[in-house]
């Protein structure tokens, strides 16, 4: 979950006008006034359930290491011995979100090196090498994806499953100049894809609302998350501001959340375990083949029988493609058991929950965007688990029962 995506929304308030009796509602910055409505005039605060955070809910623990490149994604076609190879890997914590749009690179590449053959295999089942299987079948390719694992053991399908495109996906310092202008390229191909997931049965990818509690000021807010980013990632979300609703402050008391200033916007929520398997079953019914497979040699890859490979292997390429220019950085959740009817997110300093259908993800951190840096231990960390739980606590006021 991306806590500047709060940060960055357009002025203080904005407010709906309804154009005429179409009933065609658009969103409208406003200049800060202090009588100005902070929600849209036809807009309520729907009822807002409190989550059951007792760390005996708590289900599983994940831990997962995103893949993580200073420069960006590594996108570009090598040749080993007679095969071409389509990298798309090291996607960072942005990987569920860019992933349509990076096929969409990566897979035009592939079909200019095929040169009209029609075969091709993937190698890798986590969100890149899914999304790109599912590009090739529809641009007419024969796919064949080739994986030592596949969902649920992928590191993919340990993730929050938030719309996050520009979530640790680069530094300033090492992105090249026309990589913005390619990240949004993405990120809006990407972000029309999921679209056409919305509104199917178990909920694939839907839309939820986000609540940014705070007890300080947007501005210091800003200036302190600043300060927890010490390496420089990008921060690119503003150019595509347009895609998701802008944010609302709510006014005081209309919410269970104790905090001074709460805030909300609403965004794309990826139930990654319906949606995974809906990738899987399409993938198969069009006619893909899943082979498990492990590489250990980029040669291995190349002795393949398709003429072209996509390499979809994620913080693995590090190993396997000698690439140390990755970057692990580690990310834990604790699963809380899901609840009816509580589908929404909450960022809260450093902590960051996000309730989906298969589980209520509770991510704390300790030092926000720098956490986890350079980390590869991927063994659960109970305490860790059960401090977010018990701050979850913190966030709801008490009611008459003692308890939120
Ligand atoms: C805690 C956490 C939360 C996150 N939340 C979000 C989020 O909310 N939104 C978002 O967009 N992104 C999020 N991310 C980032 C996202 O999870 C990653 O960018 C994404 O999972 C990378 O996917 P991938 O397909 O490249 O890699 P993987 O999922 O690791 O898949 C790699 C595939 O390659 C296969 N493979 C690897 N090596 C070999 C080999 N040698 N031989 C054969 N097969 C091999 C594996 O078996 C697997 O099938 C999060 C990451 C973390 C850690």
């Amino acid at each position: 979950m991306d806590r500047r995506r709060f940060l960055q929304g357009s002025g203080a308030f904005a407010f709906a006008g309804m154009s005429g009796l179409t009933g065609c509602a658009k969103h409208v910055p406003m200049t800060a006034n202090a009588t100005a409505p902070s929600l849209p005039l036809y807009d309520a605060v729907s009822p807002i359930i409190p989550i059951r955070a007792d760390i005996d809910r708590i289900f599983r623990i994940t831990v997962c290491l995103r893949p993580f490149r200073p420069a960006g994604p590594r996108l570009d076609v090598e040749r080993v011995g007679e095969k071409t190879i389509v990298h798309n890997y090291g996607h960072g914590g942005s990987g569920w979100s860019l992933s349509w749009g990076s096929a969409a690179v990566v897979i035009d590449k592939a079909l200019a090196a095929l040169d009209g053959k029609r075969e091709i295999a993937v190698v890798g089942c986590g969100a890149l090498g899914l999304t790109a299987a599912t590009s090739a079948q529809r641009a007419g390719l024969k796919v064949t994806i080739y994986a030592k694992e596949r969902p649920p053991f992928v590191r993919s399908s340990r993730a929050t499953g938030s719309w996050t495109p520009d979530s640790r996906i680069a530094l300033t310092s090492a992105a090249a100049p026309e990589f913005a202008t390619q990240w949004e390229s993405m990120a809006r191909t990407s972000f029309a894809m999921y679209q056409s997931y919305l509104g199917m049965a178990g909920n694939p990818v839907e839309w939820t609302d986000r609540y940014q509690l705070s007890d300080v000021s947007r501005e210091e807010q800003a200036a302190h998350h600043e300060r927890e980013d010490s390496h420089g990632f990008v921060h690119y979300n503003p150019r595509i501001a347009d895609l998701v609703p802008s944010q609302h402050d709510l006014p005081p008391g209309s919410t269970p959340f104790r905090t001074k200033y709460v805030r909300r916007t609403t965004s794309l929520t990826f139930n990654v375990a319906d949606y995974s398997r809906q990738l899987i079953n399409d993938f198969l019914i069009a006619g893909g083949k899943i082979e498990t497979r492990e590489f250990h040699t980029p040669q291995e890859i190349a002795a393949l029988p398709e003429p072209v490979a996509v390499n979809c292997t994620g913080y693995a390429a590090r190993a396997l493609w000698n690439d140390e220019s990755i970057v692990p950085v580690r990310g834990q959740i604790a699963w809380l058991i899901p609840q009816e009817g509580v589908n929404y997110g909450i960022n809260y300093g450093n902590l960051n929950v996000l309730a989906r259908r298969d589980g209520i993800v509770v991510q704390p951190s300790v030092h926000g965007d720098d956490d986890g840096w350079g980390e590869t231990d991927e063994t659960p960390d109970r305490a860790a688990a059960e401090a977010g739980v018990v701050a979850l606590q913190s966030v709801y006021k008490r009611t008459q029962a003692g308890r939120a």
